[in-house]
């Protein structure tokens, strides 16, 4: 039977327990799920392309089902080079789902051998955000049911905290 494979790209920036929960997720649909780091980035990061990966490295640990990447240009493209039949996206609001639509409609118009497949966030991630764990990480607040340990530590060092 050929191997299920699914791309899971975003930005990262950074890796949340929201992100993980998606990743656990399609974990137990697809045999292996490639997280791709976005390094076409129109919104300017806090965290280069190689922290972001690196962090997700450490996060996961070892698991020979999830691939950490990068990639740029077309994202259907890049599926298509993993040999991948489906891109994972994760829905929080009703906010995301506008746009999240339409990438999945002009993505299916560009290939139609990879589909979107969209988890709805677990009822206790549907705030979280790795913009809203930046914020309150600014104003000093605790993040520590956010993020992993690993990544608050991260976010510290950037702050020289
Ligand atoms: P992007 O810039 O591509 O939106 P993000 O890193 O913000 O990159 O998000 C990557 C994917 O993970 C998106 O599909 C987003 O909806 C999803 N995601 C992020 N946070 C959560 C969460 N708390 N629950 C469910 N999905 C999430």
């Amino acid at each position: 039977m050929t191997k299920k494979i699914a791309v899971y790209p975003g930005s990262f920036d950074p890796i949340t327990f929201g992100h993980l929960d998606i990743i656990n997720r399609a974990l137990k649909i697809f045999d292996e799920v490639v997280i791709a780091v976005a390094r076409n980035e129109r919104k300017s990061p806090l965290f280069t392309v190689e922290e972001r990966v690196d962090l997700i490295r450490a996060v996961l640990k070892q698991n020979e089902r999830a691939k950490v990447d990068t990639f740029e240009g077309l994202l259907v493209d890049y599926a298509r080079s993993q040999k991948a039949q489906a891109i994972i996206r994760g829905l929080r609001a009703i906010s995301d789902f506008e746009y999240e639509l339409q990438m999945a409609q002009i993505n299916r118009g560009i290939s139609k051998d990879v589909e979107t497949v969209f988890l709805m966030t677990s009822v206790f991630y549907s705030f979280l955000s790795s913009s809203m764990v930046k914020e309150v990480h600014s104003l000093r607040g605790p993040i520590d049911g956010l993020v992993p340990p690993l990544v608050k530590k991260a976010l510290d060092a950037k702050f020289n905290r």
